[in-house]
């Protein structure tokens, strides 16, 4: 069978992603917010801060503190997920913590700290990287000075074949699992991870599936907010004489 014959087991071709989209500044409250939806994945998140750090005996003197979370609500899988927070919730947590902090500008801030809060809502496999790339919208949103961007894309290894966007069932049944988060302008890896076994041939496949992958999603990250910046200047500024036509 030729690699572009190879149709996935939801009837993906091996570089397609699943139906996306970003949108910012869903949440009312939260200092900066975003929605991603990645195939049946569905992730919110929203973001507070900078604000002064409480204990204050835990401030860093010279930079920002983020703490993250990263959470799934029990129907979030197919099977009641406990509320509590699970060791892999834990970990995911400080994984996207440390990807996303390569970023943000923790220098500007001394004293204060950085809240982000990721729930996911819907999962169906690649949560971190999707959980990732939305975070970084909601940074972009709370008005938080970044680096860049950061965006991630997940690749794999089913049925002997690389494909992008690992999906749940291929993350059960596959034989390799890589999600990646970069810092696209700088073309800096924030995040790597491997599950499984991979040659060095498909490793670097995967990785520039992965990578082909972040770079689409970039896209949609500033779709996101030029979206929210076109929506933010429909609202007339008081005495600008639009009052007449409201
Ligand atoms: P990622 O979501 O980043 O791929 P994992 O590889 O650990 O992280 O998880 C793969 C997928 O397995 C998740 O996206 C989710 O769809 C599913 N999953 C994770 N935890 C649970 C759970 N406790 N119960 C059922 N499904 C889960």
């Amino acid at each position: 069978m030729s690699k572009e014959e190879f149709i996935r087991v939801d009837g993906r071709k091996p570089d397609e992603l699943r139906k996306y989209s970003i949108n910012a500044g869903i949440l009312k409250n939260a200092d900066g917010s975003a929605e991603i939806r990645l195939g049946k994945n569905w992730i919110v998140v929203g973001v507070y801060g900078p604000k002064e750090h409480f204990p204050k005996f835990e401030a860093l003197q010279d930079r920002a503190i983020i703490n993250c979370r990263y959470h799934m609500a029990p129907y979030s899988t197919t099977e009641r997920k406990s509320p509590k927070p699970s060791r892999r919730e834990i970990e995911l947590s400080k994984v996207i913590r440390t990807a996303l902090e390569q970023a943000v500008i923790l220098e500007k801030f001394p004293e204060m700290s950085i809240d982000i809060f990721i729930e996911v809502l819907q999962a169906e496999g690649s949560t971190r990287v999707a959980s990732i790339t939305a975070a970084s919208v909601a940074l972009a949103e709370a008005g938080i000075p970044l680096r860049d961007m950061v965006v991630g894309c997940s690749a794999g290894k089913v049925s002997g074949k690389i494909v992008v966007d690992v999906g749940e069932e291929e993350d059960k049944e596959g034989e390799a699992d890589l999600p990646i988060a970069i810092m696209p302008n700088l073309k800096r890896v924030v995040l790597l991870q491997m599950d499984g076994k991979l040659t060095h041939e498909e490793f670097k496949e995967a990785f520039e599936k992965a990578l082909a992958g972040a770079l689409e999603l970039y896209e949609e990250q500033k779709r996101a907010l030029k979206g929210l910046i076109e929506k933010m200047s429909e609202i007339p500024s008081e005495g600008d004489g639009n009052e007449q036509g409201v």
